[in-house]
């Protein structure tokens, strides 16, 4: 039994590892910064498997097989972190995937946008300073029937300036059904709370009235707030008041009502056998003072918040000196016009934009495209590996419609070659990861959310790892922890 020091001596120092790779052109191109760093942490992690009694092959075989363990790590620690992947889970926008893919004009407005000077906030009639929100202000009031309107970062600052304008240090009247939690720690009372409104809950998880409203305002209250219960519904003996009769309650009162609508949409999705989610332009239609939704659920367009409502209500929040804090970049300014504008056609915004398209892409076009995928995999001589096209379910997601799905079609793949388990870590693991979802024992690919040019991806993806190609991030420093 060697004794710990002895075995923590026989790592290599920093220098000496630097040297070893001199002779590895393929690290060429790697800054010394970066290789140092990644020396650092490759050896640091080797101490602390050797103090946990981890023996640690990699040391034992000789310097040859360590320096070859070590390049790999230095090559993988230099790859971009932020990188595409292939979504194939059918959730069309999926929070942790990117939500919503833009239209290719966007994409082209974003590259201009990026590249050359613009009006950003220049004036070009009287050559002086001019809003950023202009550009987009009056689209969204010609979409919606609203006022006005004001865009910040995303929808969470919405809810946040929203609130900190029109209720700070005064109470916010919320139905208890309505304390909606969404991912990455978006709470209703936590966001109030920071926006120095006061929570006062009515009626009960399942029933709130309008008397509950009614009887909770007092000198004190600062307005009356609907969320939308976006990634939850609450279903049986329920009730919940209707914005008509809100408003007309917050009125009767002078309070303004705020609605929290989430995923904001500005078509009706009923035609696809989705469940009714009220537009953007009903909500504005039935009185309601202040609305905030984002731009990269249902929408379809880049990651903002957008406010509408009436115009005393916007102006204020303009003026709220959290405003600058949260506001939209010229990237955001440039895709939201852009993606905008082609809600003035909704036929056009249909074909355009991708989250839509999406949603409307028909079955058959989906059994189509998974044909494609078949005839292509059989072409390859793919062995190792059955598949076949299966009915599937795919979300909207992005918190939209949490109870519906929309039919679908996947290609369904069960692997001989290999275990289930890692033949999808596999795919997660490519140079463009290929993410589906297991389910009956196989893995689904599902069309829907499968852009047309990703379907030959996938196909070699496949093939190459029936055929035990070596997958390029995987190798002997597969095992090590980044530190
Ligand atoms: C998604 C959502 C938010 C947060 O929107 P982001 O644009 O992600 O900040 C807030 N409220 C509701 C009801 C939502 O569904």
């Amino acid at each position: 039994m060697q004794d710990i020091n002895t075995k923590l001596r026989a790592i290599p120092k920093v220098d000496e590892c630097l040297r070893r790779l001199e002779s590895h052109s393929q690290l060429d191109h790697i800054p010394l910064m970066q290789k140092t760093y990644a020396i650092r942490n490759y050896l640091q992690s080797l101490r602390q498997r050797l103090l946990a009694d981890d023996p640690c092959p990699e040391l034992g075989k000789g310097e040859a097989h360590f320096t070859q363990g070590l390049v790999g790590y230095v090559l993988s620690s230099d790859k971009p972190r932020f990188q595409r992947v292939v979504n194939g889970s059918g959730v069309i926008i999926h929070t942790n995937m990117g939500r919503s893919l833009l239209p290719q004009i966007t994409v082209d407005m974003l590259a201009n946008a990026a590249k050359w000077y613009s009006n950003l906030e220049f004036d070009l009639k009287t050559g002086k300073r001019g809003s950023r929100y202009s550009h987009v202000e009056d689209l969204i009031c010609l979409i919606t029937g609203a006022e006005a309107a004001l865009v910040v970062n995303n929808n969470a600052a919405a809810v946040l300036i929203v609130l900190e304008t029109l209720a700070k240090q005064r109470e916010v009247i919320v139905s208890r059904g309505q304390l909606v939690e969404i991912g990455g720690s978006f709470r209703i009372p936590e966001v109030m709370e920071r926006s120095g409104a006061k929570l006062v809950e009515v009626g009960a998880t399942n029933r709130t009235h309008l008397r509950d409203y009614e009887i909770a305002i007092n000198e004190r209250t600062g307005a009356l707030l609907r969320v939308h219960c976006s990634n939850y519904r609450i279903v049986g003996f329920t009730k919940e008041v209707s914005n008509e009769e809100l408003v007309a309650l917050g009125h009767q009162h002078s309070l303004p009502v705020i609605e929290d609508l989430g995923s904001g949409c500005f078509v009706d999705l009923k035609q696809f056998g989705l469940e009714h989610e009220p537009t953007v332009q009903e909500v504005v239609k039935s009185g309601v003072d202040v609305i905030t939704f984002s731009g990269d659920k249902l929408l379809g367009g880049p990651q903002a918040g957008i406010i509408l409502g009436k115009k005393t209500y916007i102006e204020k929040i303009k003026r709220n000196p959290l405003n600058r804090a949260l506001r939209i970049d010229k990237f955001t300014l440039a895709a939201l016009e852009s993606v905008l504008r082609l809600y003035r056609d909704e036929e056009r915004a249909f074909q355009l934009i991708p989250t839509l398209a999406m949603i409307a892409d028909p079955l058959e076009s989906l059994a189509s495209k998974a044909e494609v995928c078949i005839a292509a995999l059989k072409q390859s001589g793919l062995s190792g590996c059955r598949f076949q096209v299966v009915d599937s379910y795919a979300r909207v997601g992005g918190g939209a419609m949490p109870e519906q799905s929309l039919a679908s079609k996947a290609v369904a793949f069960t692997p001989d070659c290999m275990g289930l388990v890692e033949f999808e870590k596999q795919l997660r693991g490519r140079a463009i990861p290929i993410i589906g979802r297991i389910e009956n024992r196989q893995l689904l690919i599902d069309m829907r959310t499968i852009q047309e040019d990703e379907i030959s991806l996938v196909v070699q993806a496949i093939f190459e790892i029936c055929s035990g190609v070596v997958n390029e991030r995987e190798g002997l420093w597969g095992n090590i922890k980044r530190v």
